[in-house]
């Protein structure tokens, strides 16, 4: 077994040569500042890059990964992201991502023990509880995508609904909030069409966004019922 990760660090050193020559003065200019218009709030599976899916570079993106892009009203570590991206580098957009067959969306609904991180998905299971009956009448092999959306879609509202967006919002700053779903078969980001920019919007437009999601799944439904 390799103890010194050779291998990482030697690809590193290559990516560094290259990037700098793509683009000479590429590390020097982005030491001196960040301006990146993008939070991208996704998920720590190591299948979804945020960065490579939308091909950006450094400097460009600022991400926060938790497992099943949860998001807490009291969880500092997110928030404090949120606020660093909203107050200090003044982001335009905060993007939540989901994507399909997430192991912590599937150990919520199935309710399968894994260890500490339960805990951490009893958020996701909230979700699922609000949406039990409606999950219920989709195809078992449905129901983890549908949830993975649903989820999207609530932790989106909940970033709407953090001090930092409603603070932004109230002093007439410009921040959308989106939800977008990633799908591991295909490699395509698909909006969810939740997009908020105003206090008063948050309301309908989830609404909107989750009958857009039901809608599908149940024409899904149908067309593999017939
Ligand atoms: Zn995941």
């Amino acid at each position: 077994m390799s103890t010194n990760l050779q291998e990482l660090l030697e690809s590193n050193r290559q990516w560094a040569a290259d990037t700098e020559s793509r683009e000479p003065g590429f590390f020097s200019r982005l030491l001196k500042q960040q301006t990146p218009q993008y939070l991208w709030i996704g998920c720590a599976d190591s299948r979804v890059p945020a960065n490579e899916l939308v091909n950006l570079l450094p400097g460009e993106l600022f991400v926060h990964r938790n497992v099943a892009n949860v998001v807490v009203h009291s969880d500092l570590n997110c928030l404090s992201v949120m606020q660093f991206a909203v107050d200090a580098l003044k982001v335009k957009h905060i993007i939540v991502v989901g994507h399909s067959n997430c192991g912590g969306v599937r150990a919520a609904l199935l309710d399968l023990r894994t260890g500490l991180v339960d805990n951490w998905l009893r958020h996701v299971q909230d979700v699922r509880n609000d949406h039990a009956d409606w999950l219920e009448t989709l195809q078992p092999e449905q129901r983890v995508n549908a949830l993975c959306e649903l989820n999207v879609l609530a932790q989106a509202r909940n970033a709407c609904q953090t001090t930092v967006v409603q603070d932004a919002w109230a002093r007439g700053q410009e921040v959308v909030v989106h939800g977008w779903v990633y799908g591991l078969h295909n490699g395509l980001l698909e909006d969810l069409s939740l997009t908020v920019s105003a206090a008063e919007q948050v309301g309908e437009a989830y609404r909107q966004a989750l009958a857009n999601v039901k809608k599908r799944y149940e024409a899904a439904r149908v067309n593999s019922a017939a």
